[in-house]
């Protein structure tokens, strides 16, 4: 391994978070995401999903998050947290550099024997997606055919995730196991509040996210982006919030409810961007690597995935170059929203 410091890129960035997406395939079609229904060709290997994370973890990166499309369609899922915490045991290994092994689901095949086995194999956070509490708006923001019905079975499922989780050891209260909710105007606005209460109920912090433009396909209009303040207001109107700010390189600006029970965040990319600090490196299930959610294409690692050290020389100058800002400059000019980009599940969120 070369001897290499941490990168910062040309605005003054260092890596922090490797979010790796193991699929881009899912069990849902949620709209605004749009995902595949086939992954694409070259999947990355177990050693090679291994080598990057130990590669960027001695770059810099303390936190994996493992995501897709959907992680818990992927049979490499365990072996690879397995693999994780076996190097993060071992001295002198790099993967000693990470403090946080986190998964982002949508929680429909999270049954009490996954979550203790996941548990078991080192994953320490899940953040469980739901984008309503009715039946038939799940069933629209999640793309189910079957409304109500479908809806409600899909409802049920995630709760039993939910408490899956919980009894496998994710507790909500030291921010172990958290909800995540798209807001879209007019779609499922009318479901902040009850999500709000949902979440207070279950002492979950609640993470609402405004509607990306992301990808082509999801039809995004500014008209359908719940400004997070409004978001906020319209909670602090229910129940009274004091602002906890954002953490360096978060990405939610967090409250906590005044009367105690637990807190929210709102992941306010549209309209008030956080490029500033930003410390994510995506990487595709194909080994694509982006350093932009919003960016048009990625830089293909495969062929830097024979050795560690190629692949270190080439993530490094990879960040080195790294100029991206695009939520705080890209957005609201013609050939921004023309130019092609790459879609949600693939990246991973
Ligand atoms: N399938 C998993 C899930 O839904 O949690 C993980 C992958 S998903 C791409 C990761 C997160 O991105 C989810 O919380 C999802 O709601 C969010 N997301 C997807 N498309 C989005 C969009 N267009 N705008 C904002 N958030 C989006
Ligand atoms: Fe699937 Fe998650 Fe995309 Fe919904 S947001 S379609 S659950 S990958």
């Amino acid at each position: 391994m070369i001897a290499a410091s941490p990168p910062i890129d040309q605005r003054a960035r260092a890596l922090g978070v490797l979010r790796m997406s193991l699929t881009a395939r899912c069990n849902l079609a949620c709209p605004y995401c749009c995902p595949d229904a086939v992954d694409p060709p070259g999947l990355l290997s177990l050693e090679q999903q291994l080598r990057l994370i130990r590669v960027a973890s001695r770059l810099g990166a303390h936190t994996l998050r493992l995501t897709g499309g959907e992680p818990l369609l992927s049979d490499r899922l365990l072996p690879l947290l397995e693999q994780v915490a076996l190097g993060r045991a071992t001295p002198g290994n790099p993967l000693q550099g990470l403090r946080q092994v986190a998964l982002t689901s949508n929680g429909v095949l999270l049954t009490q024997e996954r979550a203790r086995a996941l548990r078991a194999a080192g994953l320490e956070r899940i953040t469980i997606s739901l984008d309503a509490v009715e039946g038939e708006v799940v069933a629209r923001m999640a793309g189910l055919r079957g409304g109500e019905p479908a809806g409600t079975r899909l409802i049920q499922q995630v709760l039993a995730g939910l408490e899956a989780a919980r009894s496998a050891g994710f507790d909500p209260a030291v921010g172990a196991l958290k909800l995540n909710a798209v807001i879209q105007r007019g779609v499922n606005d009318d479901q902040l509040i009850p999500l709000a209460m949902l979440a207070r109920q279950q002492g979950l912090e609640l993470r609402l996210i405004e509607f990306m433009d992301v990808g082509n396909r999801n039809g995004w209009a500014m008209e359908q982006v719940l400004p997070a303040a409004v978001m906020v207001d319209r909670i602090s109107r229910q129940w009274p919030l004091s602002s906890l700010g954002r953490s360096p390189g978060g990405t939610a600006l967090r409250w906590r409810y005044r009367d105690g029970v637990a807190a929210i965040g709102v992941i306010a990319s549209i309209t008030e961007p956080f490029c500033g600090d930003c410390n994510r490196l995506r990487i595709t299930a194909d080994g694509q690597a982006f350093t932009c959610l919003f960016a048009a294409r990625g830089t293909d690692l495969k062929p830097a995935l024979t050795s560690d050290d190629d692949l270190e020389r080439e993530i490094c100058a990879l960040w080195q170059r790294r100029l991206d800002q695009y939520s705080e400059e890209g957005r609201g000019q013609a050939a921004f929203r023309t130019s092609p980009h790459a879609e949600m599940a693939y990246l991973g969120g």
